[in-house]
């Protein structure tokens, strides 16, 4: 006998730079009720290049959902309840397929990679008319970071993809698009389309009129035909065509910072949320009004949760590399086995004694966007060891997100109180202790830290056909919280913060 659950079920796939997800919540308590995960390749096939296998990223997602429906098979839950599913996603990160065959043109081009300096670099020289051209439509500095680049690259380096142009089989997405395209059919009737925040982080998009701006598209060479269609970030796209879950509405589409502002119910404009994931995003709902920075900080849509529903704004302080250094530290020094290890190194010493590490892996993005800058671990002394070492990398993450919020906090006038956090690397609590005492103000995390798959599911669940999941009675003091509360002195942090100013000066200008 099946057990009865209370309120129909919404599934999210959460499709992230490290790994692919799939989890499924209870539309009525948010309750999350299983849910699987598989870690995902990245190829670094010359130095500054990233990449994933698109068919790889699309068989994790079939892969997680399959596993997760036997594991609600094994807790005795009908998966019939399962009434609709939402995407979150990688942002930027760029692909290209043909739309007969199915098959991906090139490896995903992904949003960390660099190949494309030297194209933003003389693209920077023919930006037309005044420079704000670029910005002022897409609220988006010119930088490798975005797919318009990326795509430009395809154009002009891969010939299978002028050919597909040529012979009008080519489609461009980000990852939302190429994985619902693929769900909902392929090659035999899939919908081509994206939404308003994936759209934003393509550079292609114009976010006063929420369309393709063809302007743009002549600057960047793009050829408009092979954009999807832009949509809303909650109604139905289409039906998943296959697997366990056949039939079921994908209804839910979400950039996934998108998806963790609204998974931390951030609907006030005001309220911010920073994310630990491979790299790390602080976004503040600005309301209807875009707001242009003047400290570094992007422009984007948060969300539009309806075809009819007004659009919300965010400024963004993007920080590339957070928990890639982890990752780094691990596979490319080997001084940890697990992520989690990083936390006991950490721990042993409790200070980086003097060490600071400055991850600038794929440049600085917020607030430098300095392309030059390169990674440095500096301070060493005779003393230092891989545990400094470690604790500097945390500390990194902590002092690239207090340079985000005083970004932030200039820009919008308004100091935040506290800091809400999600993402992979908050389940470190000396990362989270650190980051308290390195902004002097408390650290806050739900105890459900999946919060961007629980956005793609409160989109999904709360579209228009679907209406499972009802946005206006989303409250917060149901969510348990844990807090962390800043335990050094405001002086001391002055001094470790500005120390670390002084070494990301040293990380710039090293390649020219
Ligand atoms: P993404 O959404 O970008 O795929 P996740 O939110 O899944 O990222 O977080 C994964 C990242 O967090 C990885 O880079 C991993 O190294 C890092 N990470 C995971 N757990 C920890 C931990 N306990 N301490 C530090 N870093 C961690």
């Amino acid at each position: 006998s099946k057990r009865a659950v209370w309120g129909p079920l919404v599934g999210a796939v959460d499709q992230g730079t490290s790994s692919t997800r799939f989890l499924v919540f209870n539309s009525k308590t948010a309750e999350l009720l299983s849910h699987h995960q598989v870690e995902i390749k990245q190829e670094f096939p010359r130095e500054g290049w990233v990449e994933q296998d698109p068919k790889e990223i699309l068989h994790s997602v079939y892969e997680c959902i399959e596993k997760t429906c036997e594991k609600l098979g094994q807790l005795n839950i009908d998966i019939s309840n399962i009434k609709a599913i939402g995407v979150s996603n990688q942002r930027e990160t760029t692909v290209v397929w043909d739309k007969i065959t199915g098959e991906p043109l090139y490896n995903a081009v992904v949003w960390l990679d660099l190949r494309t300096q030297s194209t933003v670099e003389s693209l920077s020289k023919r930006i037309p008319g005044n420079n704000n051209f670029v910005k002022s439509k897409t609220g988006l500095p010119l930088s490798t970071y975005f797919s318009a680049v990326k795509l430009h690259w395809l154009l002009d380096n891969v010939r299978k993809v002028q050919k597909a142009v040529e012979d009008k089989r080519a489609l461009f997405g980000t990852i939302d698009s190429w994985l619902i395209w693929s769900l909902t059919g392929g090659v035999s009737g899939g919908v081509h389309c994206t939404d308003v925040t994936n759209a934003s982080r393509t550079m292609l998009f114009n976010i006063h009129s929420l369309e393709w701006d063809k302007q743009l598209c002549d600057f960047f060479g793009i050829p408009m035909e092979i954009l999807p269609n832009v949509r809303s970030s909650s109604e139905i796209y289409g039906l998943m065509k296959a697997g366990a879950l056949e039939g079921v509405p994908i209804s839910g589409c979400l950039g996934d910072q998108s998806a963790a502002l609204v998974g931390q119910m951030c609907f006030q404009i005001g309220q911010a949320k920073n994310t630990y994931g491979t790299g790390c995003f602080l976004l503040c709902n600005t309301g209807h009004k875009c707001v242009f920075s003047d400290h570094g900080l992007l422009t984007t849509v948060a969300y539009k949760l309806g075809r009819d529903k007004p659009v919300y704004y965010a400024l963004e302080g993007s920080v590339a590399i957070a928990g890639a250094v982890v990752r780094w530290l691990r596979d490319n020094l080997g001084i940890i086995k697990t992520s989690e290890e990083i936390e006991k190194l950490a721990k042993e010493v409790g200070t980086s004694y003097g060490c600071y590490f400055v991850p600038a892996f794929s440049g600085l993005y917020a607030p430098y966007w300095e392309p030059s800058a390169r990674g440095i671990i500096c301070g060493l002394t005779q003393f230092t060891n891989k545990c400094h070492i470690a604790f500097a990398a945390l500390e990194a993450v902590c002092f690239q997100t207090r340079e985000i919020l005083d970004a932030m906090n200039r820009d919008c006038g308004i100091p935040l109180s506290h800091l809400q956090v999600d993402g992979g690397m908050t389940g470190n609590k000396i990362l989270m202790q650190l980051q308290a005492d390195i902004l002097c103000i408390p650290v806050v995390k739900p105890s459900m830290p999946e919060t961007t798959a629980l956005g793609a599911a409160m989109a999904a669940g709360a579209a228009e056909g679907v209406n499972v999941w009802s946005l206006e009675l989303e409250d917060l003091s149901a969510v348990t919280m844990e807090r962390f509360e800043p335990q050094i002195n405001a002086e001391e942090s002055e001094i470790r913060y500005s120390t670390w100013k002084k070494a990301v000066m040293k990380s710039m200008g090293w390649v020219t």
